[in-house]
């Protein structure tokens, strides 16, 4: 066995102690960041630049995979089902050491380590659930993790002696004190705070997918407008999405073969997208109430002709509503 192996960087402090504490032993490290289809449009590129951050830091290479279609299937019918949102972390997890593991076997790593800390998170991160990932994704006994790695059954790099595991830590639960005394010693800055990234955990953004998982249209598109603009779901099956700001419009405008948009006419205005339905009177109501204007013109365009119809406007309404 040799003294390579992979990293699961996340941006996070966890993740790049974990490469650091193993770096001190002189393992051999390339990272590895997946990201999957569910970071908020701003998050993503910021994800990103911080995980590129982190691995200059350890002076290491980065490998990038984007999950796509496979990662929505498996939103869609978890196996172990969804944690408190529609995040399917069991899944999730076992999904992306399996992709780690093929980069491992590519560039003929040995083992992959991880910034887990046991205990940390309800879902995943206690002992059971570890050794299920690990099963399941055909890692058992393979994946180091340097910060609980005490608490934990030796994997096989310890067992040989590739790495020491005397040199390990024993941190549990949710307390960061420890990671923070680390960060101070190394000097180690700028990495994200913990949490966050994931959509599928935010309560409000796992009710659209839900509702999209419920009328089988959850694709890469609708993904992509489930994080765009307010949401309404209205009788019938359809969705109202209206744009929240200029770049929002924008994108709505780019998305309109997905369906019927509208638009004040002569007012300012946001931009709407109806998507699965032909009430647009009912759309246009709800649109204006998002103008300064108790009534008005609508535009309605549904891609072959436009027309114009007069409405009133409705009260605001929180997004994410269901008009059912
Ligand atoms: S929070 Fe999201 S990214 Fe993290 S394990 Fe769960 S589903 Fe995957």
């Amino acid at each position: 066995m040799n003294k390579r192996g992979v990293l699961l960087l996340s941006g996070g402090l966890d993740s790049v102690l974990s490469g650091k504490i193993l770096q001190e032993q002189n393992i051999e490290i390339s990272g590895f960041f997946a990201i999957t289809p569910f970071f908020t449009l701003n998050r993503k590129k910021q994800q990103f630049l911080k995980v590129r951050e982190m691995a200059d830091w350890l002076k290491i290479p980065l490998k990038i995979k984007y999950l796509g279609d496979e990662y929505l299937k498996i939103v869609e019918h978890p196996k172990f089902g969804w944690g408190k949102g529609a995040n399917p972390c069991i899944d999730c997890r076992i999904m992306i050491l399996k992709k780690a593991w093929n980069y491992a076997k590519e560039i003929k790593a040995e083992f992959l380590i991880t910034g887990e800390v046991l205990g940390q998170r309800p879902m995943s991160q206690y002992l059971q659930a570890l050794e299920k990932i690990e099963k399941r994704a055909e890692v058992q006994s393979l994946v180091v993790r340097p910060l609980s790695a005490k608490l934990l059954p030796p994997t096989i790099p310890e067992i040989k002696g590739i790495i020491d595991r005397g040199k390990l830590l024993s941190i549990e639960g949710r307390s960061r004190a420890k990671q923070m005394e680390l960060a101070v010693r190394w000097n180690l800055k700028g990495y994200s705070s913990p949490g966050g990234g994931c959509l599928l955990t935010d309560p409000i953004y796992a009710k659209r997918i839900k509702y999209l998982i419920s009328k089988g249209t959850l694709d890469k598109s609708m993904v992509h407008l489930s994080k765009v603009g307010r949401h309404f779901f209205l009788p019938g099956d359809t969705q109202l999405i209206l744009g929240r700001d200029e770049k929002e419009n924008q994108i709505l405008e780019k998305f309109s073969y997905k369906g019927i948009l509208l638009e004040g006419k002569g007012i300012p205005s946001p931009i709407g997208l109806l998507i699965n339905g032909d009430d647009w009177q009912f759309a246009a109501s709800i649109l204006l109430g998002y103008t300064k204007f108790k009534d008005g013109e609508v535009l309605i365009n549904n891609g072959i002709e436009e027309k114009i119809i007069k409405a009133i406007a409705m009260p605001k309404m929180k997004s994410s509503i269901y008009l059912k």
